[in-house]
């Protein structure tokens, strides 16, 4: 698959977000290195905490479907109505993909038509593994 296609599939989950309270709407699409793509979107909620992010919403559809292997994950967000510039996966996300992926995890940011790779490692040097337990 190509990037730009996963960005497309990124952005089409984006259309789906539930972000009445930010109107920040985010998509994400995940690639096994079996070639399945698991996609989510940001789906918030009246009570804040329990609002979830579009990258852990597509890593735990993958997980909960026995899938192990990750490759590369796709994220567009940014205000409702506005095209997405780019938006940077959080903190609480980035130690999620920690997880289950490998460091050098393809992150694609940006939107469709003009994007940027990153690593996971670059976005999250020094993440805290089981091999710190
Ligand atoms: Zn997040």
């Amino acid at each position: 698959m190509k990037d730009c296609e996963l960005m497309a599939l990124a952005e089409a989950a984006r259309a789906r977000s539930h972000s009445p309270y930010s109107n920040f709407r985010v998509g994400a699409a995940l690639l096994t290195k079996s070639g399945k793509i698991y996609t989510g979107c940001n789906i918030e909620n009246a009570a804040f905490s329990v609002t979830v992010c579009a990258e852990r919403v597509a890593l735990f559809k993958a997980v909960s479907e026995g899938e192990s292997e990750f490759s590369a994950i796709a994220i567009v967000g940014g205000r409702t109505g506005e095209t997405a510039p780019f938006c940077s996966p959080c903190g609480v996300c980035r130690q999620a993909l920690a997880e289950f992926c490998p460091k050098d995890l393809k992150i694609l940011l940006g939107n469709p038509e003009k994007f940027q790779a990153y690593t996971l490692e670059e976005l999250l040097p020094y993440s805290f593994t089981e091999e710190n337990l």
